[in-house]
């Protein structure tokens, strides 16, 4: 017998996936100008210029069976020093490289992390609206999601919410800021309030509990709105970071896990984090990439031109009377359904080629996600589709 749990996942439809496949097909049925696909959330931006060089400059003057031979597990020790060194300047003095691991993206980072750190009945903590995956992550181990709501409106902490969560199974908390889907960042005042309470949690069940930092879109803040280091706030955080967005290389699989120094049992988390990798079949990340993000650890693709996008739609939107949340970060926006389910909403948006997500996997219904990462022009020429949409929805 197959496991169902690892079944079901298989056969679970990934709705974002679906749509832009559905995108793709009615581009080749009646013009990629006519279809305006807003579901997925890859980058439209180039890289920046350095990660080509650093390529080419690789390519043509290294070692080439040096380049793409295996590198140690945790990644290269140069490489893992330089991230070290990046974050310790800054945001504070947090990690050595001993804490660094190189991973396939962020993604890597959190299953590797949930697999190591939690135990079958474990509980994780996770907030709404959530990435879809990390439901994925914690079943798949045995541990159990539990889904606290955000404050409606601003999607910050609901503190008394969290408190009353917290358990002496409790394990685990992420925390996704800028978020995906909504694009909201945490503020300080939420970030303090979250870390208080689990402190006392700590104290008062008498064991570690970890928070899990998911970070893909640290970079991507807009108008100067600051994204607290979570180190700063928590002894005992794991950063899941991610190449994948900063760099516009999500088809490259890079990123890392931080351990802050500082953290309980921190060579026991070092070493349960590694096993889990391995476990995870995880031999290293990409030898040459390694390289090029070594070259490149402070770089980051033009953020303009998603804040330029933001604006352009959110205006655009705005105007014609539908109501979302102000995102500060990210290239999403969430908006309120205009009908009471955003699944039937979103089927309506597709009579007008309008292909956006419905909020249900996220764990908020009554909202839809659009993905701003698109053309300029797909954006313009999107917004006499939204007013269509909105008429007929009776805004
Ligand atoms: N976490 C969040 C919130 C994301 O939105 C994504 C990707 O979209 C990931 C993690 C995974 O990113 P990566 O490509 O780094 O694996």
């Amino acid at each position: 017998m197959f496991s169902k749990t690892i079944l079901d996942f298989g056969r679970k439809p990934n709705v974002i996936r679906d749509l832009s496949a559905y995108a793709g097909r009615r581009k080749a049925e009646i013009g990629a100008e006519h279809v305006f696909d807003f579901s997925i959330g890859s980058p439209n931006v180039p890289p920046p210029p350095e990660v080509h060089e650093a390529m080419l400059d690789l390519l043509t003057h290294a070692d080439p069976v040096e380049i793409h031979s295996y590198t140690a597990a945790p990644g290269l020790l140069s490489l893992r020093k330089t991230i070290a060194q990046s974050i310790n300047r800054r945001f504070g003095d947090h990690v050595d490289e001993s804490g660094i691991y190189v991973t396939a993206g962020a993604s890597g980072a959190i299953a590797m992390a949930l697999k190591g750190l939690t135990n079958p009945g474990d509980e994780v903590i996770i907030f709404t609206p959530h990435y879809m995956e990390y439901l994925i992550y914690t079943e798949a181990y045995g541990a159990k999601p539990v889904i606290v709501k955000t404050l409606p409106d601003s999607f910050q902490i609901d503190l008394p919410a969290f408190e009353a969560a917290l358990t002496e199974k409790t394990r685990v908390v992420i925390l996704n800021s800028p978020n995906n889907p909504s694009g909201v960042i945490y503020t300080k005042e939420s970030v303090k309030a979250l870390t208080d309470a689990m402190k006392a949690a700590e104290k008062r069940f008498g064991h570690a509990i970890y928070l899990l930092s998911d970070e893909p879109y640290r970079e991507l803040a807009y108008d100067g709105v600051e994204v607290p280091y979570l180190m700063n706030y928590y002894d005992d955080t794991l950063v899941c970071y991610s190449y994948s967005k900063t760099l516009s290389i999500p088809g490259e699989r890079m990123g890392y896990l931080a351990i802050c120094r500082r953290c309980a049992d921190y060579a026991d988390v070092v070493d349960v984090c590694a096993g889990a990798a391995r476990a995870l079949g995880h031999i290293c990340a990409s030898n040459l990439y390694q390289r090029v993000i070594e070259r490149c650890v402070d770089v980051v693709a033009d953020v303009n031109f998603y804040k330029e996008n933001r604006d352009i739609l959110v205006k655009g939107l705005e105007d014609l009377g539908y109501t979302c949340i102000h995102p500060d970060g990210a290239f999403y926006l969430f908006l309120k359904s205009p009908l009471p389910d955003s699944m039937v909403f979103c089927e309506k948006a597709k009579a007008y080629e309008l292909m956006v997500v419905p909020g249900h996997d996220f764990g908020v219904p009554e909202y839809l996600r659009v993905s701003y990462c698109v053309a300029r022009e797909t954006i313009v020429n999107a917004l006499p589709a939204f007013a269509k949409l909105a008429k007929d929805c009776g805004l």
